[in-house]
């Protein structure tokens, strides 16, 4: 049986045509054709008001942090089980990040427990759509409404994800804050590398957002004829990828109804065969509320304890299976730990050291599934 890894990285085979068509069109660096056929797209797929390709989404949710204004002081709500750079983009502009606990029937962020922590000096709250599942944003914003908070969605791994509100309209998760981010990174559903985007949908930020975006410029303008000369007008910095990416992401982009199709398949193959495992109660698996889709970005299982993760993930490499935990608690990490208020994240903590994710990607074959499936049922029984 040959290796089967976590990740491998999916290619349409258009990547390289396109590539060859930016250099052809002599213009590499940022906001060429290509960066717009992707904003378009992504305006389309996601509804959102205005799209902007980063070099990352790290990037991204720094350009958001920089729109609404983060100054030192200003309090920012995160949940703990996240990326770093959910955190850290806020951290940069001197916020204080008040983590909240993750809930209990999955590791998104528990919005019920949002409310207790916002003081007067709160700005923000910054919702993770975790393995692509929504958190519950009727909730999330509806607090915002009533407290007057910003909502940013780090929504890096919610490509072609929806939330439906209670009268059945779904909304691209994404497009529902007053911002939202995307990653192309290469683990994403959607890539090119290193990449990701900003998604606007309050009409106050457009402007900004492109000035930012151009280095504190607003050269994005004077590109499209509206001012004649172009100069510094803000802070930015050079959050734009470069034509390459741009081009190399289109054609992922413009395949990405195929490679969803292929990726929920082996999600479902996933979640039937290991049905039998999930009824006996002896593994957990991703819990999919009402108001969720399944953009089968994650297929993860929940152990029973650490030390029986430990070892289905030593049983699953002995055989050549590459499978994975995946977040450390924000809160109780070696940068964070003494500032954090002291609160107890139990459910935080308790995916930290209980959940593992399976293989999930375009390369695999329905053997190389069927093989992961059958190793697990063998070390369960
Ligand atoms: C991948 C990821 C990021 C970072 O994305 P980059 O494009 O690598 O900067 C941020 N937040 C979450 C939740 C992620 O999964």
């Amino acid at each position: 049986m040959k290796k089967i890894s976590f990740n491998r990285p999916f290619l349409t085979g258009k990547e390289k045509q396109y590539l060859e068509k930016a250099v052809a069109n002599g213009m590499i660096s940022g906001n060429g054709e290509y960066t717009k056929m992707c904003h378009s797209k992504l305006v389309e797929m996601t509804g959102c008001k205005k799209a902007l390709l980063t070099t990352s989404c790290t990037d991204a949710l720094e350009m958001a942090a920089i729109l609404i204004d983060i100054n030192p002081g200003d309090e920012v709500i995160i949940p703990s089980f996240t990326f770093v750079s959910t955190a850290n983009a806020f951290i940069l502009r001197g916020a204080k990040v008040v983590f909240v606990d993750s809930r209990t029937d999955h590791p998104g962020m528990d919005e019920s427990a949002v409310e207790a922590l916002v003081t007067e000096k709160t700005k923000a709250i910054v919702c993770v759509h975790y393995a692509g599942v929504a958190c519950d944003m009727q909730v999330i914003m509806e607090i915002a409404k009533r407290r007057n908070l910003f909502v940013v969605e780090d929504a890096a791994q919610a490509i072609d994800s929806y939330y439906t509100w209670p009268d059945g309209r779904k909304q691209a998760l994404g497009s529902i804050g007053n911002m939202g981010t995307l990653s192309f990174h290469e683990t994403k559903n959607i890539q090119c590398g290193e990449g990701g985007a900003l998604l606007i949908n309050d009409e106050q930020f457009c402007k900004r957002a492109e000035i930012i975006w151009e280095k504190g410029t607003n050269r994005a303008a004077f590109w499209r004829g509206e001012i004649d000369k172009y100069g510094w007008v803000d802070i930015g910095s050079s959050f734009l990828p470069s034509e390459l990416s741009a081009a190399f992401l289109f054609a992922q982009l413009e395949q990405s109804e195929e490679i969803q199709r292929e990726r929920i398949r082996i999600w479902d193959s996933y979640d039937n065969a290991l049905a039998p495992l999930i009824d006996k109660g002896m593994i957990t698996k991703p819990h999919i509320p009402a108001y969720a889709t399944n953009n089968a970005h994650m297929y993860y299982l929940v152990c029973k304890t650490p030390e029986e993760r430990a070892s289905l993930i030593s049983y699953l490499k002995e055989r050549d299976i590459h499978a994975v935990f995946h977040y450390l608690s924000l809160h109780s990490s070696p940068y964070f730990h003494k500032q954090h208020d002291g609160r107890k994240l139990v459910m935080s903590d308790s995916f930290s050291d209980r959940l593992v994710r399976l293989p999930l990607h375009m390369h695999m074959s329905e053997e190389d599934v069927d093989h992961v499936i059958a190793t697990i049922i063998k070390f369960y029984s």
